[in-house]
Formats: C-alpha cells, structure tokens, sequence
C-alpha cells in the first residue's frame, strides 16, 4: 500500500455550483415565506449553497438586516431576521433545534428550514461531479494511491459520488471534528504521507492537519486557504 489522497467531496470533487431542483413547503406554507426566510438566512454565508439559494437576491441589502447570525459548519445557518429567529440546514440540524425534518430518499442535498417555531420545509439542490475527478481518482489508483472520501453530506450523495468515480472508501455525515478524526486514523494506519484536499471552513482543521493540506484557491473559503501547504488556484484536480 501506498500514501493516500482524502478528500472532501462539495466544492472539492463537485462544482460546488449547486441549482435549485425542487421546493416542497408544508401545508399552509407558501414558497415564498420559505424562500424569503431562506434568503435571509443564507445572506452572509459564504458556502456553495449559500450562493445557490441567494443567486438572484440583493445580498447585500438583506445581509445588513441580519442579527446574531451564526454559520454552524456541518448543518447550517442560523439568524435574526425582522424579529424571528430562523434556521436552515441539514436535518440533523432541524433535530439539534428541535424540528424532526424527514429527508426525502435519492441524491441531492437537502435544505431544511425552520421561522420561529414553524417547520417550513424545504429545498432540494444538485451539484455536478468535476469532469476531472475520474481521470483524478484514475491517475491516483495507478500510481497506487488510495483515495478516501469524508463529507458532511448526507449517506446517499456520498455513495452516489463513491460508485460514480471508483473511490475507495467513503465517510458521510460528518461534523468538522470527525472528519480530522478520522483523518487522523487514516494517516495512523500508514507509515506513508496522507494528504487531505478541500475548500470549506469545515476542512480547514483537516487542511492544517494533513501531511499535505491543499485547498481550492478559487471556491475556497480563506481559512481553508490560509492554512494549505497547497492551492489549487484554479480548482482544478
Ligand atoms: P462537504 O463536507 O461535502 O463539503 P459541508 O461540510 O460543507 O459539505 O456541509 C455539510 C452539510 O451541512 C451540507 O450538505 C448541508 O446539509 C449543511 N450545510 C452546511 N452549510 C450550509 C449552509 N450555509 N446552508 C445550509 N446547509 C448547510
Ligand atoms: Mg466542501
């Protein structure tokens, strides 16, 4: 066995250019309370989704409004927004804020939001797999490196992307901390070099924590970047 290449998946294997597939409110919910809270919510984050949701939208105007926001890397965001707390994320997210949201099956990334006590519903996004990423995996498999997935998407897109391009092993559903855990283990279980490549603010513990820590320079958040030994300008794999 050889070194091995971990990688995160959102912004890193993918695009990180998600579209908006699909909006199911609850009942008695309209698209645009959902939207509009959405809006609101995601108007000062920097994640690939966050740009997805606010495509169309005067961020800047909006992101002015916002109270106590907070961006909880791994579920979600969270804000104040004329009065009502609002929160949109993963469901496990919804569950740590005492919503039971129920992801619908198949691939896609799922965002759920919550206004003041009411569960609004929420959102399915796609992301397309970088062209380069099979040739990637390819390349490293025949240079007998082993490549090793760690997302904190959930299972069913992190198996999907698995199977698509022939990865070795995959972890999904993970908080920042577990990724650099498991990163961790994986570097103990060689005696080899393990490099770790990402984008997100959730990867830059990872990034520092590599033998190797590369970053995506374009999509990147600046504290994946700062604490690379590598950056991928163009995010090219
Ligand atoms: P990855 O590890 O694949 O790059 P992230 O750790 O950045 O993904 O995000 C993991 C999950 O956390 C996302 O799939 C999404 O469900 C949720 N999430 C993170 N940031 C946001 C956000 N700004 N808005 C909504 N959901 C988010
Ligand atoms: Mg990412």
């Amino acid at each position: 066995r050889d070194n091995k290449i971990v990688t995160d998946k959102t912004g890193t294997l993918t695009h990180g250019v998600f579209t908006i597939q699909k909006i199911a409110t609850q009942d008695g919910v309209s698209e645009q309370e959902l939207l509009t809270a959405l809006y609101a919510a995601e108007s000062l984050s920097t994640h690939p989704i966050a740009k997805a949701i606010c495509h169309d939208v005067d961020v800047k105007s909006l992101a002015a409004k916002q109270v106590n926001y907070k961006e909880i890397a791994g579920y979600g965001v969270q804000t104040t927004y004329e009065g009502e707390n609002i929160y949109a994320g993963n469901a496990q997210f919804m569950k740590n804020n005492g919503v039971k949201a129920v992801n619908e099956e198949g691939i896609g990334t799922i965002v759920h939001c919550k206004k003041g006590d009411k569960y609004l519903g929420y959102i399915v996004l796609y992301d397309e797999v970088k062209k380069e990423a099979y040739d990637m995996v390819k390349l490293l498999h025949k240079e007998k490196k082993e490549v090793v997935l760690l997302t904190g998407d959930k299972k069913e897109n992190a198996e999907y992307i698995k199977n698509e391009l022939g990865i070795d092993r995959v972890y999904s559903e993970l908080t920042p901390d577990q990724k650099t855990s498991i990163l961790e283990k994986e570097m103990s279980s060689t005696n080899k070099a393990v490099a770790f490549v990402g984008d997100g603010i959730n990867d830059a513990p990872s990034i520092m924590r590599a033998d190797v820590g590369m970053a995506m320079g374009a999509i990147g958040s600046d504290i994946a970047v700062e604490n690379a030994d590598v950056v991928i300008m163009n995010d090219n794999l």
